[in-house]
Order: structure tokens, then sequence, then C-alpha cells
């Protein structure tokens, strides 16, 4: 199959923002692909040649991009970095220059999906030695036989930024009309196994039956279910009438996964840290009986039995280097709150049951502890009170309020699982440009545009933020900037969405100075959030809600 006929297809969606014209247009792609093809598509339709749940990092760095594009075709660096200062997209210079440049010093190989497909995932691959020329090597063979069109959408792809407007949600219903399967079981085996083509490649071989067959499997790692911002642990009990509450610890969520012999530890991000914890590997074994599970709890660093700020483990489960100097200095617990799966799956149980169950299985220790909890109902509210007050004065963040009937929902932000703490909410943003200082601070990005994602996943300005930085963090930042480039002007800089920012503020406004329409008073950064990506980041749709409220 050839690639020209999925680049005529981007063509298409690029041309309408109509969220139904965009799933007609995928739903009469897909009904024609055969099995060969159909995963390779729906993956890129997305833009992605892994899926979600993958350890594989696809996106490329610009630099290397640009690089390659002078090779390929004869420009000097600077003319590229030009071009991308007056599109602001590598993909449309791509396509530039690849029309710009005459045809028969080319390759002139048709290119199939799969030779694509398989080459980029090939890039993404390439480590350690020479790894630079060895990627620019392949994409020199992609771009050198690609057409104008096609030269675009491979750039696009090979940095993991498609940007059609075409979210999981569009293609997940292409998926559903183009083999005539119930919305709702295409989007629980999307769920369960977080990769849209797996799905799509049961839904057309198998149907509605064989897709009904997808299920968690240990060492799969899934979305966690996600919990919205209590107004009031009064208010959130009054409408919930009997809740689990729980202390609410301030670490990051880990999934753990037992399959066999092997222990994996995944992020919110669902990326693999295993080798970053291993002094947990033993604990979790002595600590469940030896059958497969899946467990999921909060990670915290402490000191002398004391939590100690987040920022050290997120630097713990980064880290890849003198691993065993970092157990001793920042010990970690783990409290565990939930268990997806034990001999078989266990989403569907209410939380009652599953926290029943963890309890049953486990066995406490050092390392392993279940969280605080306690059951409440509208007679007992003042019971979740006493503790929130606990759960402050211990250090931790406050409270969770969880319906205890409810099952296990991956990737949901509902109603079903609240949080409530001291501190006002936060928003998480992802830096899209910034501007160094001046003076002494002159070698230092001071200042970050940072940008949420509207509902087509398409980044919105909504702030810049200065404070809340120390110097050893700004020059961290300020790496981050040069490391993520895309070019400059003057003092200022545009990077790619890589790094996510938890800011506080003290009110949302009007201003037509951002592209949400909105901006943020005094904002605050709090911390850099390493384990979370552009996929995590706040929607306008929740600062207009903010806003209101
Ligand atoms: P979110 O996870 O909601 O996107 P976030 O990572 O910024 O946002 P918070 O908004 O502070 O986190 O609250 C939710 C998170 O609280 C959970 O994802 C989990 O990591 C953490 N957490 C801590 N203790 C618990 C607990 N007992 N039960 C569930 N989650 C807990």
């Amino acid at each position: 199959m050839k690639y020209k006929e999925l680049v005529d297809v981007y063509e298409a969606l690029s041309q309408t923002t109509k969220k139904l014209e965009k799933i007609a247009i995928l739903t009469d792609f897909f009904k024609n692909i055969d099995s060969e093809n159909i995963d390779k598509v729906v993956l890129m339709s997305l833009g992605l040649v892994y899926p979600k749940n993958s350890e594989e990092e696809q996106g490329i760095g610009d630099k290397i991009l640009m690089k390659a594009i002078s090779q390929i075709f004869g420009v000097s660096i600077s003319k590229v970095e030009d071009n991308v200062r007056e599109f602001g997209d590598i993909g449309q210079v791509a396509e530039k220059l690849s029309k710009e440049k005459t045809q028969q010093t080319f390759f002139s190989k048709e290119l199939t999906i799969k030779f694509v497909f398989n080459s980029i995932r090939k890039i993404a691959n390439i480590s350690g030695d020479k790894s630079q020329s060895r990627k620019i090597a392949i994409i020199s063979e992609l771009l050198s036989s690609a057409s104008g069109g096609e030269a675009k959408y491979i750039s696009k792809t090979i940095l993991e930024e498609l940007r059609l407007g075409v979210g999981e949600a569009i293609v997940r219903d292409a998926i559903s009309n183009a083999f005539g399967i119930d919305k709702e079981i295409t989007e629980r085996a999307a769920m369960l196994t977080n990769d849209l083509g797996l799905v799509a490649k049961f839904a057309k071989e198998k149907g509605e039956n064989g897709l009904k067959k997808l299920n968690l499997i240990p060492g799969r790692p899934v979305k966690p279910m996600l919990a919205q911002l209590s107004p009031g642990i009064d208010i959130s009990l009054k409408e919930m009438g009997n809740a689990i509450c729980e202390t609410k610890y301030d670490g990051i969520r880990i999934q753990i996964h037992k399959n066999g012999n092997e222990i994996n530890f995944f992020t919110r991000k669902l990326e693999n840290v295993t080798n970053a914890i291993p002094e947990m590997i033993e604990p979790i074994k002595n600590g469940f009986p030896n059958e497969d599970f899946i467990v999921e709890g909060e990670i915290i660093a402490t000191r002398d039995g004391k939590p100690i700020s987040f920022q050290y483990i997120l630097h713990r489960v980064r880290r890849k280097y003198n691993i065993d100097k970092a157990i001793k200095n920042v010990p970690l617990t783990l409290y565990l709150f939930d268990v997806l799966y034990y001999k078989t799956p266990l989403i569907d149980k209410s939380l009652k049951k599953r926290r029943e169950i963890l309890e049953r299985i486990i066995k406490l220790g050092d390392k392993i502890n279940l969280s605080t909890k306690i059951d409440v109902n509208v007679e007992t509210i003042y019971k979740a009170e006493e503790l929130f007050k606990d759960s402050i004065s211990k250090g931790h963040e406050g409270i969770m309020i969880k319906d205890p009937d409810e099952p296990y929902i991956p990737g949901i932000r509902g109603k079903k699982m609240l949080k409530f703490k001291a501190e006002p909410e936060t928003l998480d943003v992802v830096v899209v440009g910034g501007t160094y200082g001046l003076g002494r601070r002159s070698n230092f990005v001071g200042s970050y545009l940072v940008a949420l994602k509207d509902e087509d996943n398409k980044l919105k300005t909504v702030a810049h933020v200065a404070t809340g930085l120390d110097d050893e963090t700004l020059e961290h930042l300020t790496n981050l900037m040069e490391k993520y480039k895309k070019y400059d002007k003057g003092t200022k800089i545009f990077v790619e969405p890589k790094i996510i920012l938890e800011i506080a503020y003290s009110e949302v406004v009007k201003s037509p100075e951002y592209e949400t329409g909105y901006s943020l008073r005094f904002p605050v950064v709090k911390r850099i959030r390493i384990d979370k990506g552009v996929d995590d980041i706040n929607t306008v749709e929740s600062l207009k809600t903010m806003f209101k409220s």
C-alpha cells in the first residue's frame, strides 16, 4: 500500500475542523485497508508509530531533522533555520525544499506505508555509537524518495507533531464505524490495551466478539483512573453518600505489574521506571503471593520516616546512574491503594471489593504500606475532616474521596474519585517558548511562555511565567530549552512542547494577548512535572470553568 494514499487522507483531514467530517474521512479510509497495514495506518493517523503503552520513544529532536534536511537538499543549516523561522514548521520547510529540488538527483522509489512506518521505528530505536549519523541516513533514504507532500508528513511524524486535530476519540469512532462495532466495545478495548492499532486489527479480523476478549494483561500498563477536584469535603460526601476516604500522598503514582517472575513499575505516563527503583522489587515480591497481579499506589520520598518534597522522588525515578547512592539518600515508601488484576482482571469489581482483595493478599513491610483508609457516610463526615487534618499534620497533601461501589475506569477523570487538598488548585501547562533575561540573567531563559491544549489537542498560549524559579532550576530549565529549541528570534526562543510545569496563580482573567483569550494573574512555577507529558496538561475548557467559578 502506497504512503501517498495516507498523505491524501492527511491533506483531507487538514481541510476540515469538523469532528464528524474527520471521522467520516477516516471511516472510509480504514474500511478498505488490508490486515497487514491496518494497525500501522491507524497509529499513523494519530501521528504515531508506537502505541501509547509502548516504552519506545518516537520523536527525535528538531535539530537532527534540520541537519538531515540541510544535507539531503544541499542547503545550509542557517537557511533551513531561516525557513523554519518563517514557516514555524519543519514539515512545511521539508515540503518546500523537496519541491524546489530537481528530481533527477533523487531515487525514484515509491514509498509504501510499511517502509515509512518501519523506517521511523528504526530511527527511534537507534542509540549509542554514531547514532546521529545513522538516524540521518534513514531520514535521507525516506526524504530523498518522497514527494513534497510526503516529505512534509514524514517530517511531522518523525517529530511526533502531526497536529491534524485527530485525537483518540475520533480514531476510535472511525474504527467502530468502519468495522460495524458498538462504540462502547471499541472504547473499552482501547482503554484496556492502550493500543488503537491492535484494537483496529482485532476489529477487522475478529469482529465485535473478538474485540470483547481483549483485556488487561500484567506487563502492559494502562492509563490510571484520575481524580476530579472536590469543592469541599462536606459537599462531596453529601453527594456521594457512602465513601472511602484515604490519605492523599504527595509523590508519584506507580502501577506495579507482576508477570511471571518479572516485576515492572510504570509511571502515570506509562513510562517504565523499574531500573531507577530496584530496591522496591524484592519488597514487592515478598509482599504478595506468587501470582500475576497489577496493583497501584503512590511512591513517596521520606527522610527519617517523614515525607520530603515531591521533587526528590521525581529526581529518583529519572536517575540512570549512581542509583545506589540515591537509594541511600532518598529512601522510598510505597502506599498501595488499588488492585486491578490478581490472577484475573478485577477492574469491573467495586472499589470496596478490590480494597478487600488488596488487604487480603498484601503482606505489609518496611517499604510497603496500604494507604490509610476510612469508611465514611453522611452521618460521619467529621471522620473525613479529621483524616484531612491528620494527613496535613503528617506532611501529606490532603485526602481522596472515592465511591466504594464504583469499578476502576482507566484513563477517566470522573466524579467517582475526588481529591481535596489544602493548597489551591494548580494548572499543568507546557512550555512553548521563552525570553532570555537581562543583565546578570542574560544567560538564562528568565520568562517562560506556556500553553494549554484545546479540544482538538492544539496548543494555545495562556501566560508568561517568570517567578518561583531559583538559580539552579533556571539553569536546568535553560538547558532543557536549548535542548528542545526550534528556533530563536532576538532574545526569544521557541521550543518543542516537552517541558511540563505545574503553576499556581491568583486568578484567571480575560486577555486578548494570549491565544486562549485568558491569562493568569501572578503565575508562579511550583515544580517541573517530569512525570507528565503534553497529553496530561490542562485544557482550555478547564481554564474556562475556573474563570467562571
Ligand atoms: P492528576 O493525577 O489528577 O492528573 P496530579 O498528578 O497533579 O493530577 P493531584 O491532582 O494532586 O495529582 O491528585 C491526584 C493524584 O493523587 C493521583 O493521580 C495519585 O497520584 C495521587 N494520590 C495520592 N494518594 C492517593 C490515594 N490514596 N488514592 C489515589 N490517588 C492518590
